[in-house]
């Protein structure tokens, strides 16, 4: 095997930031560091390679790894001047785990190792300090049963608060030497008990058993879930970093933090942080104690904050993106533990962004290819509604974690959070602290609240980078986690009581507040100036430059006019997708469609569909209008008619109660020709039947009458545009068939109005059988569009309605990489959607071709569509924000979007 371990100390390292894959981002940025001089500790990496040939061979360490270690150890002893075990001086490590990619305390490390019975009170001889030697001890032996044996870390927590209380002592800190042998012993004796031998006397051993555990941390539940939630594949493994310790706990001059160049909920640029004096790291970033603000370090260790802020902006600048850092003080002297690119919300995503082209430190492309597109979906989420919002009792404040609102049920264990999630119910996760076991029930409540626990601490740092509105160390409440509640002064908050919480104030309000459009939505409808709004300006230059590299267009699917005005405000290109059935579910219009499916005459239908015109040339206008001269797809009658009348069941029990309340004859008998009609209109496979063009054909006056609103419209209108979609077709004939009815109509309505215009006539794509047709089709289509909802339910023969019985289980069984309803299958449907593509432009050069289905609007979907060379993809007005950014994304990977600077192009 190659090399298997990688040293770092004296100001030399053997790796290098670049290594990450190998080394862990942990120990490529500690390599990184001592290169650049910054006081580290010094220590050594073993590879993410030796964690991947651990799990092949059924976690045993590989060959020769001992030996390679027992090297790196010796080199380690001789950088600091301390052998590990010795029992006058000994050196402590710590096992760090850390991977390529960052996931904040989803992984175990341990400190304090080294120690037993013997060297422990070398180190009280050498420091003159036993409390302290034994506040490691015990702290060691706690963590070694947690992570290594399994034992829970609560169970010894416990143990602590018993003496404490024996003793009468609020905080850890009041725990005087005694205490602390004390404890280190009664950690011992329950280590016994529940482990059945005794806690390992000898360092080597201890050594290996620690690593092997942090390599096997790699796959505990929760690192699992959050690899789940990330996509981040399970091939990656943990690198583990073997480190000497320097001690945060040593006394009044010693402290423990972690800090981020920016603000990591806002993206403000300001120092941000938390530290303790007399602790240990594990005490910030677990949430145990609540931490001080960074700016108070700058009283008590003046000299130590200023080095820090020196060594965090210079690692700022040579990362060029905001750092996360964790650093340690002993006596007075600072030590950096770790560094990697700070975890954001989006808000913070898109400021920092833009900040940093302004600073010269990123350049635009860097920046647009940054930010995430699910960052930029947390900038539309809604926000509390603020005039509603008084309305509402306050009743406490907390650190406001990250930003955003969330109302709903309170719940107080992750394991109900997600029990009343798969209800469809909004939950508010409440915890005394959160700890990163409780991954699951984060990502399914709508926000977290915390009693304790820093902005800093992990649960805060997951909570920002999902985006969940976050107000974390709220101590003017107290949770009672057994019980079910929580207080907050006189009020107890019980299970399935609604709460908000308001991340972006750190409010916690008693009841269910209303929410309303987030600010984007606000200012780009008109309803909000904005220079009212903090992040619009921002935004707007964000996505400026996200217009500038992408290739691919954006449509909107909008079915009013209403939301065709949002569409356009939010930079829609044209409208991909009009349903036009959704005009006819209108509560005033149902009676008319209801009048129209039955018909018994073709007079009646014609004269119901007469009434219907108006209506629909109304709206078919307003989309127009809303566009501007923008391209409107419109798409034919497509669902099934049973969708427009009242269910069988309902209409037989409403008969029954009818007759029994003696009814009018007349109106029983109505209802009995109306479930005549439904019974008549019954299919077994709906989906399958006679819908999209299908109906077209059938009843061909309900394509005319379209038609005919669709062409007075764009009359009226002036500017317009109109491409009429045909769904669900076959077979080029169906197309033909329909096609000829449009243009009949076209016809009809230029002559007599004196004026023509442009328009389209095409399909969409979304039965196997037409994208394999694709050539012949394109004969009759001007245009395809992809309806990769239906392609994919009949590509798959799975019904979208009822895969949630089975496919949940397909993906957490690996079955399917993912669901194809989410994500398009690239493998299966792609493949259509390439002989589509070739072919239909093989008989129609330069065809037009985008994509209406919901993967229009999710990334590595847009992505695809990118690289097929569609013309555009068409999602909801909501999404077209994520879906511009990740077809710029895609454009600037593959370097067709790298547009020649402005002013070199003038030049030309
Ligand atoms: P995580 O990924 O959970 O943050 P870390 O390996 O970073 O795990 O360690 C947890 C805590 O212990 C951090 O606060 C870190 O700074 C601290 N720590 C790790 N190694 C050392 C060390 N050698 N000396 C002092 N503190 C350490
Ligand atoms: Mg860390
Ligand atoms: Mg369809």
């Amino acid at each position: 095997m190659a090399k298997q371990v990688y040293f770092f100390g004296n100001g030399k390292a053997e790796g290098k930031g670049g290594m990450k894959a190998l080394l862990g981002g942990k120990g490529a940025a500690l390599a990184e560091m001592t290169h650049a001089g910054i006081e580290v500790p010094p220590g050594f990496t073993i590879t993410t390679d030796v964690c991947r040939a651990f799990y092949e061979k059924r976690r045993k360490a590989p060959r020769g790894l001992d030996a390679e270690m027992r090297i790196h150890l010796k080199k380690l002893e001789k950088a600091v001047g301390k052998r590990l075990g010795a029992p006058e001086d000994p050196l402590l490590v710590s096992v760090r785990s850390g991977a390529s990619v960052s996931m904040p305390g989803m992984m175990d490390t341990i400190l304090n190792l080294g120690l037993n019975d013997l060297s422990v009170a070398g180190l009280s001889m050498k420091t003159g300090n036993e409390r302290f030697s034994y506040d490691c001890y015990r702290r060691f032996i706690m963590m070694f049963a947690d992570v290594v044996m399994g034992v829970d870390k609560k169970e010894f927590d416990g143990l602590l608060k018993e003496r404490k209380r024996d003793r009468g002592i609020e905080s850890d800190l009041d725990l005087d030497h005694d205490d602390m042998k004390w404890l280190a012993n009664r950690f011992q004796f329950h280590y016994r008990e529940r482990v059945g031998s005794a806690f390992p006397q000898d360092p080597m051993k201890q050594l290996s058993l620690a690593r092997d555990a942090v390599f096997s941390s790699w796959n505990t539940p929760r690192a699992a879930e959050y690899r789940r939630l990330n996509r981040i594949s399970d091939d990656l493994g943990t690198a583990c970093t073997i480190q000497a310790m320097v001690f945060g706990n040593l006394g009044e001059n010693s402290g423990t933090g972690v800090g981020f160049t920016r603000d990591p909920a806002t993206g403000e640029k300001k120092f941000y942080g938390e530290f303790l004096l007399k602790a240990q790291g594990e005490d910030v970033v677990a949430g145990v104690r609540t931490p001080e603000p960074i700016a108070a370090l700058e009283k008590k260790l003046p000299k130590s904050f200023r080095k820090l802020k020196l060594i965090t902006t210079r690692l700022e600048k040579y990362y060029r993106d905001m750092q996360d850092f964790e650093f340690t003080i002993q006596e007075g002297r600072l030590y950096m533990l770790q560094t990697r690119t700070g975890k954001r919300t989006g808000r913070a995503a898109v400021r920092t962004a833009v900040e940093m082209v302004a600073e010269k430190l990123i350049t635009q492309e860097a920046a647009v290819a940054r930010v995430l597109p699910e960052q930029i979906d947390q900038l539309l989420h809604p926000v509390f509604d603020t005039e509603k919002r008084r309305e509402f009792k306050t009743v406490a404040k907390g650190l406001n974690a990250s930003p955003g609102a969330a109302a709903g049920k309170a719940v107080f264990t992750p394991g109900r959070a997600v029990e009343l999630a798969e209800q469809g119910e909004r939950v508010v996760l409440v915890r005394a602290e959160t700890s990163p076991d409780d991954i699951a029930g984060m990502a399914a409540a709508r926000g977290v609240l915390t009693s304790t626990g820093g902005a800093t601490s992990h649960a805060a740092v997951v909570g920002r980078q999902m985006g969940k509105p976050s107000v974390v160390g709220c101590s003017q409440i107290r949770v009672e986690e057994e019980q079910g509640r929580f207080r907050a002064g006189k009020h107890v908050i019980s299970e399935g009581d609604y709460i908000s919480i308001d991340g972006t104030t750190g409010e916690v309000m008693l009841g269910d507040v209303p929410v309303e459009d987030s600010e984007i939505v606000q200012v780009v409808q008109g309803r909000l100036s904005s220079r009212k709004s903090e992040i619009y300006p921002y935004f707007e230059k964000f996505m400026k430059w996200v217009d500038r590299y992408r290739t691919l267009r954006v449509r909107a699917n909008a079915d009013t006019p209403k939301d065709a005005i949002l569409a356009a405000a939010m930079g829609a290109q044209g409208i991909g997708l009009c349903r036009t059935e959704h005009m006819f579910f209108d509560p005033d219009r149902l009676p008319l469609m209801q009048k129209m499916i039955l018909a018994e005459t073709d007079e009646d239908r014609e004269a119901a569909l007469e009434e219907l015109l108006p209506l629909q040339r109304e709206d078919f206008r307003g989309l127009f209008e809303a566009l501007a001269g923008k391209p409107v797809t419109i798409r034919t009658l497509d669902p099934p008619l049973h969708e427009f009348l009242p269910p069988r069941a309902d209409l037989m029990v409403e008969i029954e109660k009818c007759r029994s309340a003696g009814g009018l004859d007349d109106v029983i008998r109505e209802k009995e020709k109306l479930l005549e009609r439904v019974e008549d209109l019954h299919e077994v496979n709906p989906m399958l039947g006679l819908r999209g063009c299908r109906l077209g054909i059938n009843l061909p006056e309900i394509t005319r009458m379209q038609a005919r609103a669709i062409f007075e419209a764009a009359l009226d209108a002036g500017k317009a545009v109109p491409e009429i979609m045909i769904p669900l077709i076959s077979d080029v004939a169906e197309l033909a068939n329909q096609k000829k009815v449009v243009n009949e109509v076209a016809k009809e309505v230029f002559a007599r109005r004196k004026k023509k215009i442009k328009y389209l006539v095409g399909t969409m794509i979304e039965i196997p059988r037409a994208a394999l047709t694709a050539g012949v089709i394109a004969k009759e289509a001007e245009f395809f569009s992809f309806g990769t909802n239906d392609l994919t339910q009949t590509t798959f023969g799975i019904s979208r309605d009822d895969a949630g019985k089975f496919l949940p289980l397909y993906v957490s069984e690996k079955i399917l990489p993912g669901d194809p309803f989410v994500a398009i299958d690239r493998t299966g449907v792609g493949r259509l959607l390439r002989i589509a593509v070739e072919e239909g432009r093989a008989t129609r050069a330069g065809m037009k071709i985008g994509i209406c289905g919901e993967h229009g609007g999710e990334p590595s979907s847009v992505e695809f569509c990118h690289g097929l060379g569609l013309d555009y993809v068409s999602c909801s007005p909501y999404r077209l924000p994520i879906a511009r950014l990740a077809a710029a994304q895609a454009a600037i990977a593959d370097g067709s979007g790298k547009k020649p600077a402005r002013k070199k192009r003038r030049k030309r």
